[in-house]
């Protein structure tokens, strides 16, 4: 059943009314302290209001006491006397109507995560001098958590650690040296001859047994607001987004957020998970020496979003080193579709 999102919005707020219910901390769940059907204490039935996934219907409820299970929106209502806030099947389409999903196959994308754990001693910095070197400002450190080991653990010794947030909850972390590429490689050539560890760029989440893949995640998804943010620039790497985020001031600004893909290729959980939140339009943000991929990913997303590339003339240049007006005159003079890419700048 089509539940639209003023529906959805509706029926949470009467329900917490009716049965007492509060949103659990994820905001997935409504907590109902007494169950309709057994009468058992202590919040046991729970109601699902996050997004919907081959296995979980939106309002779909069970009791962990009784066991009922209920997958009917409208059985529910009936069964705890509600009935007036059945939702009608056809009155319930918007102008919008339903979102493109029908060309995705739901049942094929895995979009279920698990929570992964911080490296042992994490914790949020909101000072550091290797980020001050890349110009982190006090709106960096509020709306992109970061953190270090603070020496408590040797394998994150002089990284920094971004948690991944989705929904609310750390489902992976970036975790990035301190060292510049130089430093970086002399010290591994030493390490080579003297049969010592090498140091990697990047230490991430994702190697250990439950901790997501990649693919199945997007950097600062949560700056996505369902059905109010319409267009969202796509980035390699957490640097950009951020980079992005402070030098065009999209820190509140709920119609425009950037978001990464972690390289320079988008998959198809990650086009379902914008998909999700009603994005329209799409501006691939890549380096600019990636032309085979961004041409790759724009053909890849110009089937299920308005898509535009934001094409950054030097190649050498990305959001993070170009300032403001780079940036400006890349948004306001190099946005091409598509097509123009293929024609203007693959064929080059
Ligand atoms: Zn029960």
């Amino acid at each position: 059943m089509y539940i639209s999102r003023e529906d959805k919005e509706f029926l949470i707020q009467e329900l917490s009314v009716e049965l007492h219910a509060k949103l659990d901390g994820g905001r997935k769940n409504l907590i109902v302290p007494v169950c309709p059907y057994c009468g058992h204490t202590g919040g046991k039935f729970g109601i699902y209001v996050g997004p919907e996934t081959a296995k979980k219907k939106l309002f779909m409820g069970h009791c962990f006491s009784c066991g009922h299970t209920t997958t009917d929106v409208n059985q529910l209502l009936d069964d705890i006397g509600r009935s007036d806030l059945r939702i009608e099947e056809t009155a319930s389409f918007g102008p919008v109507a339903v979102p493109q999903f029908f060309t995705l196959d739901e049942d094929e994308i895995d979009d279920e995560l698990n929570i992964v754990e911080m490296p042992e001693g994490w914790k949020r910095c909101y000072k550091n001098p290797y980020l001050k070197s890349r110009g982190f400002s006090f709106d960096d450190y509020e709306f992109f958590p970061v953190g270090t080991t603070r020496g408590l653990n040797f394998k994150f010794d002089d990284y920094v650690v971004f948690p991944i947030i989705d929904n609310g909850d750390i489902v992976g972390y970036i975790s990035r040296h301190t060292w510049d590429k130089q430093r970086i490689d002399e010290y591994n050539t030493q390490a080579r001859l003297n049969g010592k560890y090498e140091i990697r760029r990047y230490n991430n989440s994702g190697c250990k047994e439950g901790e997501n893949d990649f693919v199945k995640l997007l950097y600062n998804y949560d700056a996505i607001v369902e059905d109010e943010t319409d267009t969202v620039i796509i980035c390699e790497g957490v640097f950009d987004v951020i980079a992005l985020t402070r030098k065009l001031d999209l820190y509140e600004n709920h119609r425009i957020a950037a978001v990464a893909t972690f390289g320079k290729k988008i998959s198809d959980a990650q086009i379902y998970k914008l998909q999700a939140k009603g994005v329209r339009t799409v501006i691939i943000g890549y380096d600019g020496d990636a032309v085979g991929s961004i041409n790759a990913a724009a053909q890849k997303l110009n089937e299920y979003f308005d898509t535009y590339i934001a094409f950054i003339e030097d190649p050498t240049q990305d959001f993070d080193s170009m300032d403001f007006w780079d940036i400006y005159d890349v948004f306001s003079t190099n946005l091409k579709t598509p097509i123009e890419y293929g024609l203007n700048v693959v064929q080059l």
